[in-house]
């Protein structure tokens, strides 16, 4: 069914084309695609994401109202159905509302969290427009505030997504396509990192203070060592032997840590030190910058997609020996065989291992 919105009364600042008509969107396909694209996100259980679905599924049943956008008694009987049980049922209208305004607030903290992925999805149906959550206040009594996603034309970040991503949809047999995750249990360091540590000014030198002047400190230390042991002559090397080796230790474990930083801007993406690793060490740090983000960033994420062999999931992870100083992506069900190159910036990767 193709639901054209010439007829629609969303504002038309968002759905008109630049002749004023609007060329054929989707809108059913397009809500039906974002209650998919929910429905894989790891906080599809929480409310805030019924409420989503919840405006999903009331502007698909009126899709002819879904620009004017529904209030919070339309929206608590949607969840209640969509979760098949009452939510908030015996509450007062205020009341109501007030639950629905706390679960907004939380979707639109959650929602930039989710731009690539609905990007992806959107892509990969075709859908040309991006959705973005919109409120109309009421204003006092009678007048209720309403809730609605619009479809915008895409603005130019989810733009240069967008044209990854048609190169994406393009994929044939055999290749895999990744999307990004968020990392989830993150601990204290990671979660500074899963947020995207902000590489400028005064940020950018913490950054380098923190993990980089221990280990110009330690070379140093070591420079120094090696005269003082010179100096000695070879036949006083014996009572230094000891902090020699703690020292070596030392130096090894600092080195250890902070490789793969040290990576990040010749390599743009790698794994992540150990101590932001999980248990399945598939914690990457992505190296973000403009023109493609808004802004220099070190973001610390998880790249995952379906193997077209199996259907398991693949992550992205180390190469490891076979593929020395690459990332690839190993399918969980068969993580030695089924391996596929991986690509952060077109998300698409080829099957490694041809018959
Ligand atoms: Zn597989």
């Amino acid at each position: 069914m193709n639901n054209s919105v010439d007829n629609s009364p969303l504002p038309h600042k968002h759905i008109q084309g630049t002749n004023g008509v609007e060329t054929g969107f989707d809108l059913a396909k397009s809500f039906f695609c974002l209650i998919d694209c929910s429905n894989d996100w790891k906080e599809h259980d929480k409310l805030c994401v019924s409420l989503l679905q919840a405006i999903c599924q009331l502007s698909i049943k009126q899709i002819d109202r879904c620009g004017l956008g529904f209030d919070s008694w339309e929206i608590r009987d949607e969840i209640s159905s969509l979760r098949a049980r009452a939510w908030a049922g015996a509450d007062s209208r205020d009341e109501v509302s007030d639950k629905v305004r706390k679960q907004w607030k939380a979707l639109e903290d959650l929602w930039p969290k989710k731009v690539e992925i609905i990007s992806s999805y959107t892509a990969n149906s075709h859908i040309s427009r991006f959705p973005v959550l919109e409120k109309i206040e009421g204003g006092g009594t009678g007048r209720p505030s309403r809730y609605l996603v619009n479809w915008t034309e895409q603005s130019d970040l989810v733009a240069d997504a967008s044209e990854i991503n048609s190169r994406k949809s393009s994929i044939t047999n055999g290749q895999i396509k990744y999307v990004c995750e968020d990392i989830v249990d993150a601990g204290f360091i990671a979660r500074v990192f899963a947020k995207g540590y902000e590489l400028s000014s005064w940020r950018r030198w913490i950054f380098i203070l923190i993990f980089f002047i221990p280990m110009f400190l330690g070379y140093c230390y070591a420079i120094l060592l090696i005269f003082h042991l010179k100096n000695l002559g070879s036949s006083n090397f014996a009572p230094y032997i000891g902090s020699i080796s703690i020292f070596g230790i030392a130096i090894t474990i600092l080195w250890l840590s902070l490789r793969k930083l040290w990576f990040v801007p010749t390599r743009k993406i790698t794994l992540a030190p150990w101590w932001m690793q999980s248990t399945d060490d598939d914690r990457l740090l992505e190296l973000r910058k403009p023109p493609q983000y808004p802004e220099r960033i070190l973001v610390a994420v998880r790249y995952s997609g379906h193997c077209p062999i199996c259907g398991g999931k693949v992550y992205a992870k180390s190469g490891e020996w076979e593929f020395y100083g690459r990332i690839v992506g190993r399918c969980d069900e068969a993580p030695v065989e089924h391996v596929f190159s991986f690509d952060h910036v077109t998300k698409i990767g080829r099957f490694l291992r041809p018959h």
